[in-house]
């Protein structure tokens, strides 16, 4: 048995044990053909099963409408700042600058045309998301970023624009609700929420594409793998079915419905104690803190502690919670495998620290 511990990773991110293990024996053999998931050619029937399984999935948890398609990529959540820009920068496009990722998105824009940010948290280490800014109508779209992974903030609600909306919900993605109907392009890296590295996930309006005059090289189109069926050229069939069976559990489990109220109660208990706690404080704004990655440091006076409940926390069988190296402190990545045990785990050892340290 490994040693028993709390995952609280950023990303990769802890993954429902079921999938795992299913993983773990298509690794043997891939759905009764004898083969190995690692050599299995992705033109059968088998794998097509998977496919179809893994996109009706994304469907239905998310209500995702007629209008949008899925696909599967590689190449991560980094190259698709690429693609949005590809695909629908013609003039202008305005990104919400909210952190780390906001800002590598809107410069891979910046090298294909021109992109500004309409907004920004930087002047506080953007630990709140900027308010009171306005959507301009003379541009091609408006990107954000729904989580900020690093921060801690996150845009819960889904934004009305009068112009095309484009959002990186790498870290959110199957948490809550989302009324898809709403983004004309969702993306993100699986690895935050609904699976390994390696795989990406767009949610595309398929009537969105094809508005830009430029040549786009056919990798970087959205268009040749809506039409190929995210199969092109090889998908990451490891990633991909290893998402799919994280989907699965999040079906069997009631949806995202069911955990975004899981989800909710999780950040609640673990905000109510960095809050009660003398010795935490949090780093985020109350009103734009993140139900998925909950940051906190040392309270005032007390950051000489901060090594100290590191290693305690370790030695509690905590993994993760050492903040991103700009915000410091510690970062607890609560994602939809991360249980009510695990968080709860957390506020116990936290409380104990305060019960030595206090
Ligand atoms: C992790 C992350 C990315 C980058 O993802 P990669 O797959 O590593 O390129 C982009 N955006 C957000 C919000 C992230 O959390």
């Amino acid at each position: 048995m490994p040693k028993k511990v709390h995952v609280f990773n950023a990303g990769p991110c802890l993954l429902p044990q079921v999938a795992i293990d299913h993983a773990k024996a298509a690794l043997d053999d891939f759905a009764g053909t004898g083969v190995s998931l690692l050599s299995i050619s992705h033109r059968t029937k088998e794998w097509d099963a998977v496919m179809d399984e893994c996109r009706s999935l994304w469907h239905e948890l998310l209500h995702i409408p007629d209008t949008h398609e899925v696909v599967f990529l590689g190449g991560g959540a980094s190259l698709q700042f690429l693609y949005v820009a590809m695909n629908y920068l013609e003039k202008k496009a305005a990104y919400l600058d909210t952190g780390v990722w906001a800002g590598k998105a809107l410069k891979e824009a910046q090298g294909i045309g021109e992109a500004y940010a309409i907004a920004s948290s930087k002047d506080r280490n953007y630990c709140y998301i900027p308010k009171g800014w306005t959507i301009p109508t003379d541009i091609d779209y408006l990107h954000i970023t729904t989580n900020n992974t690093i921060y801690g903030t996150e845009i819960l609600k889904d934004i009305d624009s009068p112009v095309p909306l484009i959002a990186d919900m790498s870290s959110d993605i199957m948490s809550r609700p989302v009324d898809v109907s709403k983004y004309d392009l969702i993306y993100g890296g699986a690895q935050k929420n609904v699976g390994p590295a390696g795989v990406i996930f767009a949610i595309v309006r398929k009537d969105s594409l094809g508005r830009v005059s430029r040549h786009i090289p056919t990798m970087l189109d959205y268009r040749v793998h809506i039409d190929k069926l995210s199969m092109f050229n090889t998908p990451p069939v490891f990633s991909i079915f290893i998402m799919n069976e994280t989907l699965k559990w999040l079906k069997s489990i009631g949806g995202v419905e069911a955990i975004c109220e899981i989800n909710r109660k999780k950040a609640d208990t673990l905000y109510a104690e960095i809050d009660r706690n003398s010795l935490f404080t949090g780093t985020a704004d109350r009103e734009d803190r993140s139900r998925m990655n909950v940051c906190f440091v040392m309270a005032p006076g007390k950051e000489g502690l901060q090594d100290s409940f590191l290693s305690f926390a370790k030695e509690a069988g905590m993994v993760g919670i050492k903040g991103h190296r700009s915000v410091g402190g510690f970062r607890a990545s609560i994602y939809n495998a991360c249980t009510q045990e695990d968080v709860q785990a957390l506020v116990d050892c936290m409380k104990e620290f305060e019960r030595i340290n206090g």
